[in-house]
């Protein structure tokens, strides 16, 4: 019989999540020069105390409170305020004494500030962010009937550069910080609780590739989870990359309960290239490697991510090739037609260089892209049910206000 994938609920298991899993930890796994594998602790985590946790969420706040010379109890006290009443100013902290509540206000509660938000008619809210220095960014809050659902940035713009993607589009302005991420997650909060709801879930989908920022995307999750912290369920996180192996073998070693959602958009190396043209693309096989890996350590269902471009991956036959990948693993696929983004649609005016091209303009991709046909959309999830792979079509919620998937510019269209 067929050996199983751990909590398999597939029939038959590919080769390569058949080896055993020293064997493939040594094949093909060579990172590229300055990308070795991160070092990070593969111990279990032990819940932080509340001065750990404001030191490993605000550094600039905590220096703070170390002047004051503080008992323990101010600490979770703090906490307390910080992450259960959400962006409330510290003068409200009736707890704490008054002259702590002077030194506590002037750090302020939050270290973003927010410069507006677009609301869609379904209650989508983008909000326009930025932090101390001014550059801006974007968050995305998603409400449903019983639940809600953030969609975070963990970059300023993307040094990735998908040719199909607004945030690529702008390449690398800066890394968040652990405090960056966290307080978009606060900022989303304060909404779903205006709005009666509760925010359950959270995906790190919005500005950026979280596993190039891995250090302050871990410790956002530690903060996020923690029971002093946000006390979010780890299983309500996820994680969405390109594809960065050393960064998902290290997102499975120190947070095995959070989800993994991989970008994959090709069954193919050749088209893979069109979509993702930089040094950050590893050969499907390697990533798929590491995400099969992540399965082996986790036990969570792999989530893959193909953006649906209509006459480039979309046709039956991709699907199909897409399916012979992943068939007898334990993965769910989304499809995601893709959203418009001005300048990279091939239905508007063709893109003239200016005469005299400055080092910003000299450079866009031609106008390329263009949505999938419903029927295309339909042909190609047949092409994966048919072979018993889950297969969802992503519904991107925001489209109107510029919110939906690869859309997010830093309010910079
Ligand atoms: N950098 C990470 C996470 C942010 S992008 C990643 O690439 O996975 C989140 C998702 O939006 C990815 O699956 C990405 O491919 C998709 N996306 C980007 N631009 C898009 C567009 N214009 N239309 C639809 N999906 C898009
Ligand atoms: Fe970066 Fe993801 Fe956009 Fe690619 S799709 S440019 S990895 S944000």
């Amino acid at each position: 019989m067929t050996k199983q994938p751990r909590r398999s609920n597939v029939v038959g298991e590919s080769r390569a999540s058949r080896k055993p899993r020293d064997q493939r930890a040594s094949r093909g796994q060579r990172e590229p020069r300055g990308q070795r594998e991160p070092r990070v602790s593969s111990k279990p985590r032990i819940p932080l105390t509340p001065q750990a946790l404001i030191s490993l969420y605000r550094p600039d706040l905590a220096e703070t409170l170390a002047e004051e010379d503080l008992p323990s109890f101010r600490y979770s006290q703090i906490c307390e305020h910080l992450f259960s009443r959400p962006l409330r100013p510290f003068s409200e902290a009736t707890a704490l004494p008054g002259s702590l509540r002077d030194v506590l206000d002037t750090s302020g509660v939050s270290v973003l500030k927010q410069n507006g938000e677009q609301r869609a008619p379904d209650g989508t809210t983008k909000f326009l962010l930025a932090g101390s220095d001014g550059v801006g960014f974007e968050a995305v809050f998603m409400p449903y009937k019983s639940r809600a659902t953030a969609c975070i940035s963990s970059q300023i713009g993307c040094p990735v550069g998908c040719t199909f993607c607004a945030t690529g589009a702008m390449g690398l302005k800066r890394n968040l910080s652990a405090a960056e991420i966290v307080d978009q997650v606060r900022t989303t909060q304060v909404r779903a609780a205006e709005e009666g709801l509760r925010l359950t879930n959270l995906v790190y989908m919005g500005m950026g590739e979280p596993l190039l920022n891995l250090r302050a995307v871990l410790d956002s999750v530690r903060i996020i989870s923690d029971p002093h912290g946000l006390g979010m369920a780890h299983r309500s996180i996820s994680i969405s990359t390109v594809g960065i192996p050393a960064g998902i073998r290290a997102l499975a070693r120190s947070e095995p309960q959070v989800n993994l959602a991989l970008s994959l958009h090709a069954a193919d190396d050749n088209i893979r290239a069109t979509l993702i043209p930089g040094t950050f693309r590893h050969p499907i096989a390697e990533v798929l490697d590491a995400a099969w890996q992540h399965f082996d350590l986790t036990g969570r269902k792999l989530l893959v991510e193909y953006v649906l471009l209509g006459d480039i991956n979309d046709s039956p036959n991709d699907g199909r090739r897409l399916a012979a990948l992943l068939r007898g693993h334990v993965v769910a696929v989304n499809l995601i037609p893709w959203n418009p983004v001005p300048g990279l649609g091939r239905q508007e005016r063709p893109f003239r260089p200016s005469k005299t091209p400055t080092p910003q303009s000299s450079f866009r991709a031609p106008s390329l892209f263009r949505a999938p046909s419903p029927m295309a959309v339909a042909a190609f999830r047949q092409a994966l049910l048919d072979a018993h792979i889950e297969t969802v079509v992503r519904q991107s919620k925001g489209g109107g206000i510029g919110a939906a998937c690869g859309q997010l510019a830093g309010g910079q269209r």
